[in-house]
């Protein structure tokens, strides 16, 4: 398609913010043991904040809805998404509730066992979103996850649709989320795990991967896009079906490619290319993140991105 001028889209992200807290050590506790670990490090995080900052680096203009504790962790996050040029004034503080926060060991082969602490993010509220139902009007596209309430979310997705946006659902974590909610949405992004929640068919192959986007899309969602890490993704667009690979790269850490692939596909969607070429520059962002190491750190910036 011939995309004669691109302008800066708008989008607006509906989701989390988090601090991850990793410990690395040789190996992890058992229920009721305490064991020295090695490294400690702190990295901003959550899923909404992933996708706000790679949306922002690959050219949208980001309006960041979301909940942080009146804390330092929610205030350096605050201080990030500035940096980041995200509009922060829809990031509303709960004045009795600590941020979220994930606490994360690591042990010496990469396994690791999370606990994520919502705290905030848990009370991000119907009436938040009203605050924020003109930034909505003046976007291109919605973009939102599962790791706020899911009343909040399916109450943003049909604000939007009411104002003709096109919603994007990454439905993560996985969740069974009823027809209504689905009704509203023009393009859900799950991965193999969230798709097989949503369809109840195991992602394991191109053909399940079909089986499972049909699945997907009789619940009345016009477009599928099925994320199958380095395999890369699979497509349904209305009644057209087709795999498109990822680039293969050296893998050094897959943290947030997800929210990469997201952040891309949907600021490439919003300047006006197709379905099928959105999901392509997400593969080509996403496969740069999974070079470098971290979440945050790893999201690249658009002129970097080479489909
Ligand atoms: P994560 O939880 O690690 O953020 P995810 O499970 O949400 O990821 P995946 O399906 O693993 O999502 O990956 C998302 C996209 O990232 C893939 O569709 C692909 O474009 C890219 N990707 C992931 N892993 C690789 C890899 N090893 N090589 C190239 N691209 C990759």
């Amino acid at each position: 398609m011939e995309i004669t001028s691109i302008h800066r889209p708008k989008i607006v992200v509906i989701g989390s913010c988090n601090t991850d807290m990793v410990v690395k050590a040789n190996r992890l506790p058992v229920p009721g043991e305490t064991i020295l670990g090695g490294t400690f490090y702190m990295n901003p995080g959550g899923k909404g904040a992933n996708q706000a900052i790679a949306a922002s680096r690959l050219g949208a203009e980001v309006t960041f809805i979301s909940k942080i504790g009146y804390d330092l962790f929610g205030l350096q996050a605050l201080e990030i998404y500035k940096s980041e040029k995200i509009n922060t004034d829809f990031i509303f503080t709960d004045q009795k509730s600590p941020s979220g926060v994930a606490l994360i060991s690591v042990d010496s082969f990469g396994e690791n066992s999370i606990i994520v602490a919502p705290g905030a993010s848990r009370s991000l509220s119907l009436e938040d979103i009203d605050k924020a139902k003109e930034k909505i009007k003046e976007a291109d596209i919605v973009l939102m996850q599962l790791e706020v309430p899911l009343e909040t979310v399916e109450y943003a997705a049909s604000i939007a649709n009411e104002y003709g946006k096109k919603v994007i659902l990454n439905p993560a974590p996985a969740s069974t989320l009823s027809d209504s909610f689905l009704s509203n949405v023009h393009t859900i992004l799950p991965n193999r795990i969230e798709a097989e929640m949503l369809s109840g068919i195991k992602v394991m192959d191109t053909e399940s991967a079909h089986r499972a986007a049909e699945a997907i899309g009789e619940k009345g969602i016009e477009n599928v896009v099925i994320t199958l890490g380095k395999d890369g993704a699979y497509v349904k667009e209305k009644d057209e079906f087709t795999m498109i690979p990822a680039k293969e790269v050296e893998t050094i850490d897959t943290t947030g490619a997800g929210d990469v692939f997201c952040g891309a596909f949907s600021v490439h969607l919003s300047e006006g290319h197709s379905l099928a070429e959105a999901v392509r520059f997400a593969n080509a962002a996403a496969a740069l993140a999974v070079t470098r190491i971290g979440a945050q750190s790893a999201i690249p910036y658009k002129r970097e991105v080479i489909v």
